[in-house]
């Protein structure tokens, strides 16, 4: 399944995603003015309207109406991996509002993926979940 991934973690990869934040935070005070983000709460507002419009766009790549024909859907993977990163440069935005840096975003993300797997583990324990 994951044929063709690279799950390899580069040494510059910390550097690359230090390089991405600044960057983003760059670009929204070019665009909202030095005090981005002036008013936290209204700007978290906006980034989580603009990544869900982004993951919309995604799904305009793939299958998801039934009543249509199903689309190539390796034809469409340019397109959708675009999607996706809109959704991602949205997302690192609302985490650029919300934590100091990331670095404390990655503690969280640990720190929610070590509660998922415990609620994984109480569920496997109990039925494995049918992928369909
Ligand atoms: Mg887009």
């Amino acid at each position: 399944m994951n044929k063709g991934r690279n799950f390899s973690s580069p040494p510059s990869l910390g550097k690359r995603l230090w390089s991405v934040w600044s960057t983003l935070i760059s670009f929204q005070k070019r665009v909202y003015g030095e005090t981005w983000p002036r008013d936290p709460d209204m700007m978290t507002q906006k980034y989580v309207m603009l990544l869900t419009k982004e993951a919309m766009e995604v799904l305009d790549h793939t299958s998801y109406k039934d009543h249509k024909p199903r689309i190539d859907f390796d034809n469409r993977a340019a397109a959708r991996k675009e999607e996706i990163a809109d959704v991602v440069i949205y997302a690192m935005e609302l985490a650029a509002v919300n934590f100091s840096s990331p670095e404390e975003l990655i503690q969280e993300i640990e720190r929610k993926i070590g509660i998922n797997e415990q609620r994984i583990n109480l569920i496997s324990s109990r039925q494995q979940i049918p992928v369909q």
